[in-house]
């Protein structure tokens, strides 16, 4: 795929293999444009995730390497960011980096895609689980904060569906990221996990589709091997969907490539 936007280092302490690795990796797979997004720096949960002091080091090390690599692929520096109200700090929101992804991890502060609290999927209506998630998601669109909404409908990595139609549960957080022109990305780590689909899932891309929302697409790499691992599968599911194009970030500013 040619562009691949949100992909992780060992900086943030669950990942393995160097910047290295993962670069040439994403050459030998024909990406053009690749981007670091290292899950960025909070208050809360911070054993998941770079420090502080850390984000200059970080930086410094992607910009490294798009240098070293610049006649091979084009790196691109950016953070996903935790959308977490009262947590997140301008240090990050003002980071001068070529985009933010925002991502929900957290429902009141539950870290729902962690296994080790799984148990809490029983201990509520999954309808109202996956509501307050949409709502989530709906809330940071509209903070403007963020470039690209990383994988959309991330509640459904463990398969506890609700009950209730998918889409009238997403419809407003959908209307609300058009209305602020963030991009989705279409995300393959699904499809490692237990849910075993992409993120999003392809009634919720045709939904976006249908309001004309931009899409990218996205590794979500944690290991040089899994950058671009279904590469093949996700330009799939777009091109069926109608997308013809994909989106890319430099200083903020989106630029549309053809695949
Ligand atoms: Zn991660
Ligand atoms: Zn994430």
């Amino acid at each position: 795929m040619i562009v691949d936007l949100h992909n992780h280092t060992t900086m943030c302490n669950h990942a393995q293999g160097t910047l290295d690795e993962y670069i040439l990796q994403a050459i030998k797979q024909g990406t053009k444009v690749f981007g670091f997004s290292e899950h960025a720096p909070m208050d809360f949960d911070p054993k998941y995730r770079i420090s502080f002091e850390q984000m200059q080091e970080y930086e410094s090390l992607v910009l490294a390497a798009k240098e070293k690599y610049k006649n091979e692929i084009d790196i691109r520096l950016g953070y996903e960011v935790d959308y977490l109200e009262g947590h997140m700090d301008e240090r990050v929101l003002k980071a001068k980096v070529d985009y933010l992804i925002g991502s929900v991890h957290f429902i009141d502060m539950w870290g729902f895609d962690n296994p080790e609290f799984i148990g809490k999927y029983e201990e509520q209506d999954l309808d109202e689980i996956w509501q307050k998630y949409f709502d989530t998601i709906e809330a940071m669109a509209k903070t403007e904060y963020f470039d690209i909404v990383g994988h959309l409908d991330l509640i459904k990595v463990f398969k506890f569906m609700p009950k209730k139609n998918i889409l009238d549960i997403a419809k407003n957080a959908l209307l609300a990221i058009k209305k602020s022109d963030m991009v989705l990305e279409i995300n393959m780590a699904g499809i490692r996990k237990p849910v075993a689909e992409a993120y999003p899932s392809l009634e919720l891309l045709q939904e976006a589709y249908k309001l004309e929302i931009p899409i990218t697409f996205a590794s979500d790499a944690h290991a040089p091997e899994q950058v671009s691992l279904y590469a093949k599968e996700i330009v799939k599911i777009a091109r069926e969907v109608g997308y013809s194009e994909c989106a890319s970030f430099k200083n903020r500013k989106r630029e549309m490539l053809k695949f």
